[in-house]
């Protein structure tokens, strides 16, 4: 059986999460993604816990010996036939440390899922999100709650993350341009890079993904 051990990388808002989802019914891959990881921790009574909030209530990421230490716990609990990463590497020195710990396994990566979108539709994707305090999301424009301001699910009140407000969202984008896209270059020298245009609706790129990872899955098999 061949593992697809996949890295997600795009922007934030790119739709990775959306299609992250659909990865894991086509594929039955463990979805890792950081940023729930992280949010899980920082209501964390602990000074772990405090730390996280207050890094990522300043719109800053948090450090990476405690995202790779989450991170490599849950890949050996739960990726043994692959695993789906998102939020994590962010950045170079990350990846380091993450092929360091694949190749102690006997393990690589298969591919990077790159999803691209321009930052001014991001911005307009993200500023207009809300959610639940469950983590339920809506979007103003795009898939409003029947009622507005209101969970469908759970009656709960809606809000817009800190970090879906307009200046945390550029913060965050200057983040990525300085830092996670020098990856993009790494992991295409690297013969690993698949890019797909997420300005396309997330159908299509649906489509588009499950097909490549279908002749990917195909081609390490034979
Ligand atoms: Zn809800």
């Amino acid at each position: 059986m061949s593992e697809l051990n996949l890295i997600l990388l795009g922007p934030p808002g790119a739709g990775k999460g959306t299609q992250a989802a659909n990865l894991r019914e086509d594929f039955g891959l463990p979805y890792l993604a950081t940023g729930d990881m992280m949010r899980t921790k920082r209501k964390e009574d602990s000074d772990l816990g405090r730390k996280v909030a207050e890094i990522m209530d300043s719109g800053g990421l948090v450090d990476d010996e405690v995202v790779c230490k989450v991170l490599i716990e849950a890949i050996e609990e739960h990726g043994d036939d692959g695993f789906l990463l998102d939020g994590f590497p962010r950045k170079a020195s990350q990846a380091d440390i993450l092929d360091r710990a694949l190749e102690q396994r006997g393990r690589a990566i298969t591919a990077v899922i790159l999803i691209e979108v321009d930052d001014e539709e991001l911005v307009q994707r993200l500023a207009g999100r809300r959610q639940c305090e469950k983590g339920h999301v809506y979007h103003v424009d795009t898939n409003p709650p029947e009622q507005e301001g209101v969970c469908d699910v759970d009656g709960l009140p809606l809000e817009r993350r800190r970090d879906d407000e307009p200046e945390v969202i550029r913060k965050r984008l200057d983040v990525y341009h300085a830092e996670t896209e020098p990856l993009v270059e790494r992991y295409d020298e690297a013969g690993l890079l698949q890019r797909f245009d997420g300005m396309q609706d997330p159908e299509t790129v649906h489509r588009h993904i499950r097909k490549t990872l279908s002749t990917l899955r195909l081609e390490e098999r034979l």
